[in-house]
Formats: structure tokens, sequence, C-alpha cells
């Protein structure tokens, strides 16, 4: 059933930093089988990984930006030339319904043709007033990081990696990357679609291995860090970056609101909110978790959502037949178990689902929808990351925005509601760092003009837009003056030039030049 060939699978291997003989084995998650024996990379491959990557960046960076930029230009052909395989590799490694591994390989090319038409622009050479106007020139240059290590989740393994290593690469950088170990086949296709569109010899590096100990040495080599992952790892990274003084961006979990107003369609809201909570089976950052509802519309939201999930086709397989997949690991699904198992055994109600479905595959979970649910459950705060929604009444707007705000999380919210300005207003209340109207998640994360992160417990920093390339960039100040002039002639007493200054100054400020 696997799609992935032996000779794939060589071609794949070949990308690994690893001086070592040791191996292990990956899962394809629809049948729990053995899909790939991968080598391990140790820290010591860690550290040659990044000197061949930094002997590589310097001459990548040395080249004019438009020869750079061709590389991406091809990858942006071959990747949609290849997607099918893509997507093989993903479901392969993910258990992830087709429709969800398509939506994730557009991320990496939305991302490369927005920056192929941006980065220009946003790494020229700025000019900035100078301290004497005319007679000083100050010019900002965007210089790269130099190595930048990038560590990736498995739950898009594909988008999460090449989404952020691209404008890394694009700014001037070389990368490590360090992907889930689950889920590195489709990453190492993707190092293999770059290298063939023309990406010099050794500056994308891939190391794999235990997060702690390879991620961990990623962290200690690299000149930035970006990481997407838990916030748990998240704090330990930006801990540890901080000892050597090394940026990092973190784009970690979330426990995301769904706000229904009481003007709201509900039969559309119903039907969006499918796909904002069981996309890629809830594992994704951005998934709604909790969907909040006017008592006078809760019972008709609630059996809309219910007969919408209903309809919910959930397989295995291959083809586009299913709307959502399977769990990726039996850890996943032992945690959506848990919060299930725990919110019945408190009192909560079960709408809709409830059940593993060993049937489908070993990690399938029928998407789930919950009432009665209290702050002593566990999955009130916490993120299930799964396919699991509680639903709550609420009074008014004013209590509706309370509840949405009542995590340490902030990464993505909705507002359902007919009157856009009035539902753009409840969403500027909201304390994430994107609220999407009358969607999910998509409309945000697809608009790659805008800056994407989290607030609070969810992140520091952004991807997309211009902050997702200049977070790669260190800022250089270049100030020119052709002749001496901050220091008074010799035969000037230092008196009588700090005299001449302070006159100068004030009539800088008057004539609003300083
Ligand atoms: P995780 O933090 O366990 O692992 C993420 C990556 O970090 C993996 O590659 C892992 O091997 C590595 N890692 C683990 N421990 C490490 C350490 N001590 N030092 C360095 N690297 C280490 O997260 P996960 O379980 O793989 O991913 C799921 C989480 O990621 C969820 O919380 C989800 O919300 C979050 N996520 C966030 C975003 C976002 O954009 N905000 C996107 C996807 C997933």
């Amino acid at each position: 059933m696997s799609p992935l060939t032996e000779t794939l699978l060589a071609t794949l291997k070949i990308r690994v930093c690893s001086s070592t003989s040791d191996t292990y084995t990956t899962t394809e998650v629809f049948t729990g089988g053995e899909l790939a024996t991968l080598p391990e990379s140790s820290t010591t491959d860690v550290r040659t990984a990044y000197e061949r990557a930094s002997r590589a960046q310097r001459e990548w960076a040395a080249r004019p930006l438009g020869e750079r930029l061709a590389v991406f230009h091809r990858f942006h052909t071959l990747l949609l030339r290849e997607r099918e395989t893509v997507a093989d590799l993903l479901q392969a490694e993910t258990g992830k319904a087709r429709r969800d591994a398509f939506e994730e390989l557009s991320e990496p090319a939305l991302v490369t043709s927005y920056y192929l038409r941006k980065a220009a622009n946003l790494l020229r050479p700025r000019k900035r007033a100078g301290l004497l106007p005319g007679a000083i020139t100050v010019r900002e240059l965007r210089q790269p990081k130099g190595v930048v290590g990038i560590i990736s989740p498995w739950n898009y393994p594909f988008a999460l990696a090449f989404g952020d290593l691209i404008p890394a690469l694009i700014a001037g950088n070389a990368v490590v990357l360090k992907p889930d170990s689950q889920t590195a086949l489709s990453p190492l296709f993707g190092a293999d679609l770059l290298y063939r569109a023309g990406l010099p010899a050794d500056l994308l590096q891939v190391v794999l291995g235990d997060g702690p100990t390879i991620g961990g040495a990623v962290v200690d080599t690299c000149d930035y860090i970006g990481f997407t992952g838990s916030s748990r790892t998240g704090a330990l990274i930006a801990a540890r970056a901080g000892e050597r003084l090394v940026g990092c961006s973190l784009e970690l979990g979330g426990k995301n609101p769904m706000i229904v107003l009481d003007d709201a369609d509900i039969a559309s809201a119903a039907r969006s909110a499918v796909r904002g909570c069981f996309a890629n089976s809830g594992q994704l950052c951005l998934s709604l978790e909790r969907i909040y509802v006017p008592d006078a519309i809760f019972d008709r939201f609630a059996s809309a959502f219910v007969a919408e999930v209903g309809r919910v086709r959930q397989a295995t397989g291959y083809g586009y037949g299913a709307d959502v997949g399977s769990l990726t690991s039996q850890r996943a699904l032992k945690t959506v178990s848990e919060h299930v198992d725990d919110a019945r055994a408190k009192g909560a109600t079960v709408l809709a689902g409830g059940r593993p479905r060993p049937d489908l595959g070993p990690y399938f979970y029928e998407p789930t929808v919950l009432t009665d649910v209290t702050p002593d459950m566990l999955c009130y705060a916490a993120e299930t990351f799964g396919p699991v929604v509680s639903l709550y009444p609420y009074r008014d707007e004013d209590e509706a925005v309370a509840l949405a705000n009542e995590t340490d999380f902030g990464l993505n919210a909705s507002v359902y509601g007919r009157d856009l300005p009035r539902a753009q207003r409840v969403a500027a209340r909201l304390r994430a760092g994107t609220v999407n109207v009358n969607d999910g998640y998509a409309s945000a994360f697809g608009s790659t003009d805008a800056p994407m992160g989290g607030m609070g417990a969810s992140g520091l920093g952004r991807r997309h837009g211009a902050e997702g390339l200049l977070r790669y960039t260190e800022v250089q100040i270049v100030a020119a003056q052709r002749f001496d002039l901050l220091n008074p002639p010799r035969w000037v007493p230092y008196g009588a030039y700090s005299r001449f200054m302070a006159a100068s100054l004030r009539v800088m400020k008057a004539l609003r030049l300083r």
C-alpha cells in the first residue's frame, strides 16, 4: 500500500547528514506497518552540517539576489509538478487526508511566490536620515544571520519546514533543518527538489534524530533558530538560545476559540466550523477547540453542527475520498482518548463521535463534539491537538470575549456574524495573533502578505509578510562622512564648539530637520 519506492527512498537517504551507522524506522500511519528506515545523525554530524552550511553560505550571500531567486522560481515549478509525490509521502508518514496534504503543500508554493515578488524590495538597502543633513549619509543594510537552524514538528512536516526555510535561504542564509523523526520523508523530498532546482551544494543540511539531543545540538550551534512545536519545548529552546544570545522565533501551541455571534448564519457557520475544527484531524496549531454560542441559538447551532459532523467522510487511503484522515501516532491517540474519556467521566455530554476507529486504522479517532465541559476537565484549557471540540453557551458579547480570552495561549480565533464591522470589532478584542471572520483559519494563514504567529504562550515572532523574511537578517547601518565633522577643529575650544552645537540643535529642531 505504501507509495514509497526503494529508488525514491535511496534518493532521500542521501540527503541526511549522518556519519553513523545508527538507523531508525518510521511507521506507515494508515496501517501501522513499517514505512522507511532512515539514518540517524549524531551531535558531531550537527557540527559538520553547520560547518559545511557555513562555508556554502558565504558564497551564496555574495551572489546577486536575482541569481538566488532563480533557484526558487525553478523550485516552485518542480514542487507543483511533483505535488502527487509530496502528497503521497505526507499521507504515508502522517496519515492525513489527501486534501490536507494538498493544502499543506500549497503553503510553501504560496510562500515561495510571495517572496519571489517581495524579497528585492524588502532586502534592498534603505536610506536613513543622517546626523548632519547632507554631510552624513546613512544606509541600512540587511545582512543574513548566517546558518539558520529550523526545527519543525510532525503535523505539517513539509509546510512548516519549507514555509520557514525558504525565506531564510532567500535572505542569504544557509539552513540546518531538524524535522521530526517520524515525518522526515517529505522534508527530505523537499530538500531534493531544492537541490534539483539549483540550490548550491551544502547550503541546506538535514539532520535526523531525537528532539532534545539533535534538536538541542542545532540550538547550540546555529546563528538563529526558527522553531515550530509545543509551547513546552519552545520555552526550553528560547532559554537555550538566550544563553548564547542567539535570536529565535517560536511558533507554538494554541487552544483556539470560535465565537458565534447572535446574527450569524447558523447553517453556514456550522458547515465552515467543521473544517476549522477537524482539518488534519484537529492536529493543526490553528484548529478550533472551543466554540462559544449565544444561549438563544445554542440548541439550533449544536444540532446544525452535529448534522454537519455526521456528513464528514473519515477514511483511510491515498485518494481524495476522505475529508478527515488519521491521527499521526499512538501518542496522539492516547492524548485524544484521555481528554474525551476524562470529560465523559466528569459529566460532559458527547454530542458526536467520542470513539477510536481501529476498523479504519490503528490511530483513527472520530470527529468529536462535546458539551457541558467544565474547568476541571483536561480538554477545558489544555491543547488536545486532535479532532475534539467543546461547545459552550454564553449570555452576551462581553462574556463571549472574556471566555475566549481565558487562556495563556493566543494563536488563532474565529468570529462568525453577518454584520462584518461588528464581527471585526469583536475580533479586535480577542488576544490572538490571527482572527478569522466567518472562517476557521485559512483566510489568515493563506494570506502570505499578513504576518502570522502567536501572542502569549503561543510564541514569539511572526512567519509570512515582511517579518517572515526580515527575522532572518541583521540590520547593519553604514554611516559615512567625507570629512571629520563631529569633532571641533584643534583651534576651536570645546566650550565654544558646544555652544555652537547647542544652537545648531535648536535650529534643526525648529526647522524639523532633527
Ligand atoms: P514538540 O515541541 O514535541 O517537537 C517539535 C520539534 O522539536 C520536533 O522536531 C522535535 O524533535 C523537536 N524537539 C523536541 N524537544 C526538543 C528539545 N528539547 N530541543 C530541541 N528540539 C526539540 O512538538 P510536536 O509535538 O512535534 O508538535 C505539536 C505542537 O506543535 C503542538 O503544540 C502544536 O500546536 C504546535 N504547532 C504550532 C504551530 C504554529 O505555527 N504555531 C504549527 C504546528 C504545530
